[in-house]
């Protein structure tokens, strides 16, 4: 795992499964956790990371409901659960879903976790919208379209950027279950003023970026969504995304476009 320090109030973690991305920001006494790492060792290691910086966490967030960004509670348990309304919904509407993927991938890696995975009722935050840290405010935005749910969260003071599965320098724009390429589009556009302003972009998967590198490939998703929707299986990939894990996303993409 990998942290690294965007900012004093912002401290970007990556975790080896996936290149997850995890945001610790602060403002003042208070803290939130932002997604998750996935390993056990790196979830135990995550408060002493937050500890040594000063920062207090006081809160979790989780940008979508997918399992692999919702594991804070093993790092933070008396932590509060923070999400968007749609998120919120899709949580309590998909009970154990995230649980049980958790599982299929604990199971496949032989990884063993002190306890189930528990996820308490979450605290819906309005989207577009605001949500208090410290004496500073995070930007809430909807960011949908790689699922049904998300939100991207806007750290004005540190010019960083929360993306969400948007904007990874490792994986190709998915279309999950429920997701559709032109909501994912209409993010992408939400988004990019934001982009433009940012010192730092924090994608769900990938490690953090600067926001230049962020804007080329929010311009290269752009290109690829507006291919897949008019060519299909036709379109083609981002140059550095081309691996044969991209290639079977790709394929998936391609029934739900
Ligand atoms: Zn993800």
């Amino acid at each position: 795992m990998r942290a690294v320090g965007l900012h004093e109030d912002v401290i970007a973690v990556t975790s080896r499964a996936y290149a997850t991305g995890c945001v610790l920001v602060r403002s003042g006494s208070e803290a939130f956790c932002v997604d998750s790492p996935i390993f056990p060792d790196e979830l135990e290691i995550l408060p002493a990371i937050a500890d040594q910086a000063g920062f207090t966490v006081v809160g979790c967030l989780v940008t979508h409901a997918d399992w692999d960004h919702l594991l804070g509670a093993y790092a933070f348990p008396e932590a509060p659960l923070g999400a968007g309304e749609t998120t919120a919904a899709r949580l309590i509407s998909e009970p154990g879903d995230a649980q049980r993927r958790m599982r299929a991938f604990d199971d496949e890696f032989y990884v063993a976790r002190p306890k189930p995975l528990s996820l308490p009722g979450s605290q819906q935050l309005p989207v577009p919208g605001h949500i208090e840290v410290g004496e500073r405010s995070l930007e809430l935005q909807p960011a949908d379209g790689h699922t049904p749910d998300g939100m991207a969260i806007w750290v004005s003071w540190a010019r960083v950027l929360i993306a969400g599965d948007y904007l990874s320098p490792v994986e190709i724009p998915m279309i999950s279950r429920g997701g559709s390429v032109a909501a994912y589009m209409a993010t992408l556009r939400r988004l990019e003023p934001l982009v433009e302003q940012a010192e730092h972009v924090v994608p769900g998967h990938g490690g953090p970026i600067d926001g230049v590198r962020a804007a080329a490939i929010l311009r290269e998703d752009l290109a690829y969504l507006e291919a897949l929707a008019s060519d299909g299986a036709d379109a083609p990939l981002p140059l550095a995304r081309r691996t044969a894990a991209q290639r079977s996303i790709h394929e998936t993409n391609v029934t739900r476009r």
